[in-house]
């Protein structure tokens, strides 16, 4: 069970931050951008059921689990939330969310729509930002550009994106990620106003 900053000494519990948006809009380079530039932030690291990318680091980039581990996860309450996300499941690890926001540290969670409506739904002191890209155009160019996925996945990820959007008005603040520099400099501004920490640069 976790407990909402509201129900907390405010002073010494971090606040909780949820950033969305669709696959290849650059939220990953935005969000480690803002990581560096404030020292206090933390990422929540999600487990997943999909297979590690060629670079992808076990416990910095996520926990990387069996369909059978998951299963254990969700039977024992080990999840804030979880989802199924192109065919794959990703969830909020209670243990990450419990223990940055204890230590004070202001935590980000970058999850999915489906995710954020069931954190939305039993934390209601959240801040939630969604990452627009400018157009659908703009982010099939990224998401061929990024050069990770096949074209069956790049197909599948722009569905998903469609759908993604449609969320978000039910997000507090919409990022248009049209210009990193613009869109790191509102993400940060944001965290500095809502957040128990200041910005270093
Ligand atoms: P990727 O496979 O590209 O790393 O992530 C795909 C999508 O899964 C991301 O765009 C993100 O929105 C979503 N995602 C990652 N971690 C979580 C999580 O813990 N919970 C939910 N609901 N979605 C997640």
């Amino acid at each position: 069970m976790i407990l909402a900053p509201n129900q907390q000494n405010s002073k010494a519990r971090g606040s909780l931050f949820i950033v969305s948006g669709p696959s290849g809009v650059g939220k990953g380079t935005l969000v480690a951008a803002a990581l560096k530039a404030l020292p206090n932030l933390a990422l929540s690291v999600s487990a997943t059921t999909r297979p590690p990318r060629p670079g992808d680091v076990e416990g910095v980039d996520y926990y990387f689990k069996t369909e059978e581990e998951f299963d254990q996860l969700i039977q024992n309450g080990g999840f804030v939330e979880w989802a199924e996300v192109h065919g794959r499941r990703y969830g909020t690890l209670t243990s990450e969310v419990n223990k940055a926001l204890g230590e004070g540290k202001d935590l980000i969670l970058e999850i999915d729509p489906q995710g954020f409506m069931q954190v939305k739904s039993h934390m209601s002191e959240v801040v939630s930002i969604f990452i627009a890209p400018p157009s659908l155009e703009e982010l099939k160019r990224r998401l061929k550009q990024r050069g990770t996925e096949d074209d069956q996945s790049i197909s599948q990820r722009l569905k998903t994106a469609e759908i993604e959007i449609q969320a978000k008005d039910s997000y507090n603040v919409v990022i248009i990620n049209d210009d990193l520099e613009k869109a790191l400099q509102e993400l940060v501004s944001l965290i500095t106003q809502k957040g128990n920490i200041q910005a270093t640069t």
